[in-house]
């Protein structure tokens, strides 16, 4: 008899449990533009970025999913018809890249944002995706965060910053910013975070027999404006607006951009390849009113492998660009 109510009692436990994981559970935090997110307090890495398009923030399908509690063997995505078929217990989701339709265990409804590929990578509208499946989902303009968490539970905290740092003539740093911690590189001083990614770019040229050196990185606001100052002194002020930035406006006050020089001197090799090790030409021939600058063939900005690519894949020139199309004001 007793062993009855043992054998009743696991049971019960099992069937319970079998249900229970139906119902949401993870809570993750995804930020846009950073290829990091947090899935129960332990931070995880994407091979790409959110992003947000016309206000509705996409989120690779395989990460979105795992989230939602579906593993891989319950993602299917069928190339000939373009869609992303998502199983979870009794809830079935379907979506067709550029359709807003949903289909949602037979029943369909019409979303307000179709799902994109980009270089090879399908994103899913996050909302529609995690309510589906029960979660609550907020969005946080201070960090520009997605965060996803069961309903009634606690919600999990953002970043206090947002993941993208755009430095130009309208953006400033902001007021706190502190370059973190600084390294040398050829004795000029570098954020410590584009080192390694800086040596496999000054590599990979070496390999093609072009010699690069760096011969300007990171600058605190009083070395700005002593740059600043001297130019006024040789070009006047409307000429030296257009070549340096004032202090405070200076991408070399984050420690993540670096002046090249390169002895092949057309500076080819590098426009076309720096994206592979996570770095962009951030001042182009043609962006000028873009960017606000003058052409620069030698600057170099670090955004990181997934951004890097990701602009390159969208044929984005230009941070502001990138910045004002998939990362929002
Ligand atoms: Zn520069």
């Amino acid at each position: 008899m007793k062993r009855a109510l043992l054998f009743l009692f696991i049971f019960l436990t099992i069937t319970c449990n079998a249900q229970a994981s139906a119902l949401p559970e993870n809570k993750a935090v995804f930020q846009l533009g950073n290829d990091k997110y947090i899935l129960n307090e332990k931070e995880q890495i994407m091979d790409t970025i959110p992003f947000i398009s016309n206000g509705r923030v996409f989120i690779p399908v395989r990460y979105l999913a795992h989230v939602c509690g579906i593993e891989d063997n319950n993602i299917s995505w069928d190339p000939g018809t373009q869609k992303v078929t998502l199983n979870l217990d009794h809830k079935y989701l379907q979506l067709k890249v550029g359709s807003k339709q949903l289909f949602e265990n037979g029943q369909t409804a019409e979303m307000d944002a179709a799902p994109v590929i980009i270089s090879d990578r399908v994103f899913l509208p996050a909302r529609w995706v995690a309510e589906a499946y029960n979660y609550k989902v907020e969005w946080t303009q201070t960090s520009k965060a997605v965060i996803i968490y069961p309903q009634g539970d606690i919600k999990p905290s953002a970043p206090e910053k947002p993941a993208v740092l755009l430095v130009n003539k309208t953006h400033p740093l902001p007021a706190a910013y502190a370059p973190g911690t600084l390294e040398d590189f050829n004795g000029y001083q570098i954020s410590k975070s584009i080192k390694d990614p800086l040596q496999a770019l000054f590599m990979a040229a070496g390999k093609q027999s072009i010699n690069l050196i760096v011969n300007s990185g990171y600058r605190d606001a009083e070395r700005q404006k002593q740059i600043f100052d001297q130019r006024v002194s040789e070009l006047g002020l409307q000429a030296a607006k257009a070549a340096v930035a004032l202090p405070g406006f200076s991408e070399h006050q984050t420690g993540l951009a670096v002046d090249i020089v390169d002895d092949s001197n057309n500076y080819s090799w590098l426009k076309v390849n720096s994206w592979r090790y996570g770095f962009i030409q951030r001042y182009p021939e043609g962006s000028e009113d873009i960017t606000g600058y003058s052409y620069e063939p030698w600057h170099f900005r670090y955004v990181g492998i997934p951004t890097a690519s990701f602009m390159h894949a969208n044929n984005m020139q230009t941070l502001e660009e990138f910045f004002y199309t998939y990362i929002g004001e």
